[in-house]
């Protein structure tokens, strides 16, 4: 009996043990191809020429990986319209690989055959020699005209969500973090800038040498590039911009508080780890608002009216310094991970500086914004949960507010369940406890819930988490199953001077002096309330709010993308068109322009075609996919 409990004892222990080792192995991302529950990247060096005459990269990534399985007769990386010609090993050992395309909407996959003799090396370093496509989807090549400048050309990268698999080979999914050296080689006249430390920037007669260190560990999607005329000033202790130099004035007083922002921001959660913090503001094609690429955050023009009224977005961004880039979703339904929690941080900062007000109001905006996704997706799909499932689309095809919003609207329920206090402490322990992995939802709901059970008596505890419904909020699509309370009285306000308007009930001079009175989130919540009644605006009606609010000539993106909805659709099919081609062709930032065409291809679809396809050029190539699947073929989501 003795030895039999022995044995038991033995073989529980061991049972045990693989248990943990299997779950701390078992990687799940169905949007790469790479067998990364066999073998993982730690570390990789990328040495690319930077060609601006042919609109490629080409170089050599070199990926030191180790085998996590017993041996392995392939080795499978993410490339996307990638030319590859060579593949060797750190003994200069030749391989054999092939490319295949197993789902068209995930790019393809490069396949290494293992020869037997080395199935079972610790350490693999490949040294893969290759060439982008011209048309690679992560990368935007300007022309000299599209620049600020209009002297040489310029280039910048998107990876996030799996588009990093066209700039060089990789592991290409959120749930597998690497260091990494990145060389450029371009003409002397041009600046690079990567995510990473520069360490080294040399320029001789004919090349600029420079490179990029990331000594964090970090996920592929987090890879960034830019390079053109550029440079960079410094506006605070840990705080740059970057910019072409037309524009680096104007910048630099845009976010003289990026210091501040920073600051608050790890007040609130833990010290910022990073080093530095540069932000680059791109070109107007940049696809998005921002993008919080580590030590290097991409932004777009629209957050640089002028009038500093867009720096929430750069709050946003350097909310992801913590969520998103020290804790990450391991794959992309767990993608409100990353967002939800930093919109969270992002209003905790913005209601410290600007208010409880402004922070309301900009959620109810953005919680219209959600809602009107969901509607686009319908309120029982699931791209319409915080959870969605994907069979095959590509992870950007459940790119919605959704994500953000809902995300946010649970953390912001959980605090006021278990108090301000109890929450900020909730968040630095989670921060400490998963920085630098890539966690899933289950990981979440498990460790609030044993931080809950720490924190409050057995009773309390059982009640708190008796009260909250994990599994409507997280897994059942529509809206939240507990309505929150944004309103305040400027919103009612703002809602109100609409109705009248809709009524025929105003008196111009006060109205004007009201909503001149207004922030940029209550205009667009004033514009919102015309749009949801669009049925009640006429050609007249449009031209008369306009004529007295001169809401056309307002220099916030966020109001004229808005303001030309209501101009489109209340039927002025002349001007308006005129004015949206104007403003869809100065800006790329998809969330202003599709909106807009979407009006347009409602109004007038033949015109909303010949317009895009008048300025194709000009957007980055995520934006052309994304505009032609609205413009083209309205192919249904599965599932
Ligand atoms: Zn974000």
């Amino acid at each position: 009996i003795f030895i039999m409990n022995m044995t038991s004892r033995v073989l529980l222990i061991l049972s045990s043990l693989l248990l943990l080792s299997g779950t701390a192995s078992a990687f799940y991302d169905d949007a790469t191809f790479a067998n990364i529950n066999e073998i993982v990247t730690e570390h990789f060096e990328l040495d690319i020429f930077i060609d601006f005459t042919r609109n490629v990269f080409s170089g050599t990534n070199t990926l030191s990986m180790r085998r996590t399985a017993d041996f392995l007769d392939v080795v499978t990386l993410d490339v996307w319209d990638l030319n590859v010609s060579k593949i060797i090993d750190q003994d200069g050992r030749d391989y054999k690989f092939e490319i295949d395309d197993p789902n068209p909407n995930l790019g393809q996959r490069l396949i290494i055959t293992i020869p037997e003799e080395v199935s079972e090396l610790e350490v693999y370093n490949f040294t893969i020699s290759y060439e982008t496509s011209p048309t690679a989807e992560a990368i935007s090549w300007l022309t000299p005209e599209q620049t600020s400048g209009k002297e040489i050309p310029y280039m910048f990268t998107q990876s996030e969500s799996i588009f990093a698999r066209s700039l060089a080979p990789f592991q290409d999914t959120p749930s597998i973090k690497t260091t990494y050296v990145v060389k450029t080689t371009t003409n002397p006249e041009f600046v690079t800038r990567v995510s990473g430390n520069m360490t080294y920037d040399y320029t001789d007669c004919t090349s600029r040498y420079s490179t990029f260190e990331m000594n964090i560990p970090v996920q592929s999607y987090l890879l960034a590039i830019a390079s053109g005329n550029l440079v960079e000033r410094r506006i605070g202790e840990r705080t740059f911009v970057i910019t072409e130099p037309e524009e680096i004035e104007k910048v630099a007083n845009e976010f003289s508080q990026l210091e501040d922002f920073l600051i608050q921001a790890e007040n609130i959660t833990i010290p910022y780890e990073w080093g530095e913090y540069k932000l680059l503001i791109l070109p107007p094609s940049f696809p998005f608002g921002g993008m919080e690429n580590p030590l290097l955050t991409f932004a777009s023009p629209a957050i640089v009216p002028g009038d500093k009224s867009s720096v929430d977005v750069a709050i946003h961004e350097i909310a992801h310094s913590w969520f998103g880039n020290l804790v990450t979703n391991n794959n992309w339904t767990n993608f409100w991970l990353n967002e939800g929690f930093t919109v969270f941080l992002e209003r905790r900062a913005v209601r410290n500086l600007f208010g409880e007000d402004y922070m309301k109001v900009t959620a109810k905006l953005e919680n219209q914004s959600m809602y009107y996704d969901m509607l686009d997706y319908g309120l029982d799909h699931t791209f319409s949960s915080l959870y969605p499932i994907f069979h095959g689309e590509n992870p950007d095809d459940a790119f919605s507010e959704v994500p953000y919003e809902k995300g946010f609207q649970f953390l912001y329920y959980l605090e006021t369940v278990i108090g301000e206090e109890n929450f900020t402490e909730f968040l630095r322990k989670y921060l400490a406890k998963f920085s630098q992995e890539s966690i899933g939802t289950v990981d979440f709901i498990n460790y609030f819930t044993s931080f809950v059970t720490e924190t409050f008596s057995e009773n309390e505890s059982r009640d708190i988490l008796e009260e909250i419904d994990f599994d409507t909020w997280i897994y059942a699509p529509g809206l939240p199953p507990v309505t929150l309370d944004f309103e305040t009285e400027e919103y009612n306000q703002s809602i109100e001077l609409a109705q009248n308007f809709l009524d025929g009930t105003v008196d111009k001079e006060a109205a004007l002096k009201l909503y001149l009175s207004f922030s940029v989130n209550l205009k667009g919540l004033f514009i919102s309330h015309l749009i949801d009644n669009i049925e009640e605006v006429d050609e007249d009606k449009a031209s008369y709010i306009d004529n007295t609010l001169h809401i056309s000539s307002e220099i916030n993106g966020e109001i004229i993308y808005r303001w030309l909805q209501v101009a489109i659709r209340s039927g002025q099919l002349g001007s308006p068109f005129t004015s949206a081609e104007e403003f869809v062709s100065s800006i790329g930032r998809q969330k202003f322009v599709m909106p807009v065409y979407m009006a347009m291809k409602d109004i007038d679809i033949a015109k909303a075609k010949e317009i895009f396809e008048r300025h194709r050029d000009f957007y980055h190539p995520l934006a052309v996919t994304a505009i032609e699947k609205k413009l083209y073929d309205e192919i249904m989501i599965s599932g």
